[in-house]
């Protein structure tokens, strides 16, 4: 039967909580790849090995693995009798199939009375591969290497490894909600912290209808590209323009766009709390533009108590770029859109506010109704990878 067996590395060190951690994975890859694609998928001692079914498309499960948090690398194979004549033949048939000049063969017995070695199993299993390819053995920097993992109920034989995402599956940390815009920064940023096994809760602001539809429509698209990775995704669209009138109404210009964000950091916090999620997440980057000085990243944090977690803070902007590329958001971030920070937007900002300008700003400004109507307001959706249906939510 042919098998995919995946790897993992960094939740195997997880201590008392691998089972929870690997249970976690089970479930995500089984949501990521389309149902039909296999019968089974279970955890074998420090691997998981999809069985895969007679019908299935390999490409297709391939490209749902390379989505998956907390995969290491995976790698295609067989599930087949463990007596030693089926691991030639069929260890055989896989190596075949491909172009080698040198090969080793490795393996590993959880079953150890098994009648031969490892070292025997790899003698003889080589042997047989010399006698029909004419190749040659090289234990060191082979071509090719055929594993093969004695297990109760059969043999595992599989070959080259295919990388995978790494980082932590999807899942295993708290929720956290993530401030986002359609720029390059905020996708990247959403994407580190996904990446470390935490559940996004995405909010997104706009000021329609002074801005055009396109900018949340280019948010919805950019979700739509994360939740590749996150399989289901809630994301609050909350209207701001109310709020940002007020602002513009009574607050000097210059403290304009800080507290805009300040006005936004609270309104992701009300989001948390219903959503219980324990952090938010912004594309913040120290220096990138005027509103991102030291200064004024604390300003904007401190009217919360939740951490921000800015996974961008040091990164240059070819970097952001090339993992936006990477990650598919990049196309859509550099579409045109306005966006609500873009709208009445002063030509002197402050860089170096303090909290007691910001503190004398907002004391004029009545903001009570405005921030419970724009919670109420708020329109939420919910979004899917393509491998899961409805019901299963
Ligand atoms: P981005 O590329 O993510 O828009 P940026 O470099 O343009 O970031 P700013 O516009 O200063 O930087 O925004 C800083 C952060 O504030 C963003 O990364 C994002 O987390 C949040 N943010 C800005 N605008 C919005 C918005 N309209 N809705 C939700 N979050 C926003
Ligand atoms: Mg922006």
């Amino acid at each position: 039967m042919k098998i995919i067996v995946v790897h993992y590395s960094e939740i195997a060190l997880k201590g008392n909580n691998r089972v929870y951690f690997e249970k976690q994975l089970v479930n995500n890859i089984r949501r990521a790849c389309p149902r039909k694609s296999f019968r089974e998928i279970n955890r074998l001692r420090g691997r998981i090995v999809i069985y895969l079914s007679a019908s299935c498309d390999t490409l297709e499960v391939q490209k749902s693995l390379a989505t998956v948090f907390g995969v290491s690398h995976f790698s295609f194979g067989l599930f087949v009798n463990k007596d030693i004549e089926t691991l030639k033949e069929e260890g055989w048939k896989l190596l075949k199939e491909l172009t080698f000049g040198s090969f080793k063969v490795r393996t590993k017995r959880a079953q150890k009375e098994y009648p031969l070695t490892s070292v025997q199993i790899n003698q003889q299993v080589g042997a047989f591969i010399v006698e029909k390819s004419g190749k040659k053995v090289d234990l060191g920097n082979s071509d090719e290497t055929l594993f093969i993992e004695i297990a109760e109920k059969g043999a595992l034989l599989y070959l080259e490894k295919v990388k995978g995402l790494g980082g932590l599956p999807v899942g295993t940390n708290e929720a956290a909600v993530s401030l986002l815009s359609s720029g390059i920064d905020s996708p990247v940023s959403s994407y580190m912290i996904l990446k470390r096994g935490v559940k996004l809760i995405y909010a997104h602001f706009h000021s329609q209808p002074y801005t055009n539809p396109a900018s949340q429509e280019n948010t919805e698209k950019i979700i739509e590209q994360l939740t590749r990775f996150q399989l289901y995704a809630k994301a609050y669209f909350i209207p701001f323009i109310d709020i940002q009138k007020e602002i513009m109404a009574k607050a000097p210009s210059a403290l304009r766009v800080l507290l805009y964000r300040r006005y936004m950091v609270r309104l992701s916090e009300r989001i948390a709390k219903i959503e219980n999620a324990k952090a938010l997440v912004t594309g913040e980057n120290v220096g990138q533009v005027a509103s991102q000085t030291i200064s004024n990243i604390r300003v904007v944090a401190e009217v919360t108590g939740l951490p921000i977690l800015r996974p961008l803070a040091g990164f240059d902007k070819d970097e952001i770029i090339e993992r936006a590329k990477e990650i598919g958001t990049f196309d859509i971030s550099i579409q045109p859109y306005e966006d609500c920070c873009s709208l009445f937007v002063p030509k002197n900002p402050a860089t170096k506010a303090s909290p007691k300008e910001l503190y004398l700003a907002e004391k004029s400004l009545e903001m009570d109704v405005l921030l419970d109507r724009a919670i109420e307001q708020s329109e939420i959706k919910e979004f899917r990878a393509a491998s899961i249906e409805a019901s299963k939510f």
